[in-house]
């Protein structure tokens, strides 16, 4: 009976601490800061390191992209170069930011009701400069895009307001699943995307953040090749990656996928 009532006293002391616990561990599942992607989206939305890539890969390239120009274009093309968009040439971080204080999946719902809402958009520093810069050259400026044309208006209302020049933008047709640009990129070098730009166009310069923005590029082809494997022979000359820890067909990938 003594033991019985000593047990009793000692769970009754104890309560309040376990309590405290109990509210810690809460707080911390339920602290955005240690949520998986909290870093990633951190240094991406605020870091200098960040404003240093971006300007240094725009301005290297721009001796790059004059040289071909001048010297590089063969009799029937005319100069273009493409552009992705998000993490490309405008900044969706804050879209990310969003989703990850609501405690939600990235979606196709989500990313509508946040691509419509322009004010969770800005543009990538950078940006306006390199694409005018594109144009002032004489090169189309070509943007090739996953967002799909529900977005279309907003995403042009956003690109106007930073003053970002584009000739054209290839969207992912509504109604169409298939995401790989290939299609597209072929199409402005041939000159034939339905009701765009009839150029022939020689693309001197590819510039996106995910591996699938440049051409015949998968992820999967690239893994546990190291730097001096020729599949990386145009990034730096055609090619200009530019950095995303947040999101990307990397995210796939296994360390230790042997
Ligand atoms: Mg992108």
């Amino acid at each position: 009976m003594k033991f019985c009532f000593c047990i009793h006293v000692l769970i009754y002391l104890l309560l309040p601490i376990s309590n405290l616990f109990a509210i810690d561990n809460y707080y911390n599942e339920n602290n955005i800061e240690n949520s998986k992607n909290y870093d990633s989206i951190l240094w991406y939305k605020t870091s200098a390191e960040k404003i240093a890539i971006y300007r240094e890969i725009f301005e290297l390239s721009k001796p790059i992209l004059l040289n071909a120009k001048k010297n590089k274009i063969k009799s029937g093309y005319v100069c273009g170069v493409v552009f992705d968009i998000d993490e490309t040439i405008l900044d969706s971080s804050e879209f990310n930011y969003k989703i990850l204080q609501e405690g939600k999946e990235y979606g196709s719902s989500s990313w509508k009701k946040y691509a419509n809402a322009s004010k969770y958009t800005i543009a990538i520093p950078g940006a306006s400069d390199i694409t005018n810069y594109v144009h002032s050259i004489g090169c189309i400026v070509n943007i090739v895009t996953n967002r799909s044309t529900l977005t279309l208006l907003p995403t042009k209302e956003i690109l106007n307001k930073y003053n970002i020049y584009y000739d054209q933008i290839l969207f992912v047709e509504t109604g169409i699943k298939d995401k790989d640009k290939n299609s597209r990129f072929k199409a402005i070098i041939n000159g034939k995307y339905p009701s765009k730009i009839k150029y022939k166009q020689q693309i001197i310069a590819y510039y996106g953040d995910n591996i699938q923005d440049f051409p015949d590029s998968y992820q999967k082809n690239y893994f546990n090749k190291d730097s001096s494997n020729n599949i990386y022979d145009k990034f730096g000359t055609e090619y200009f990656c530019l950095p995303n820890p947040m999101y990307g067909s990397w995210t796939n990938n296994k360390i230790n996928n042997n």
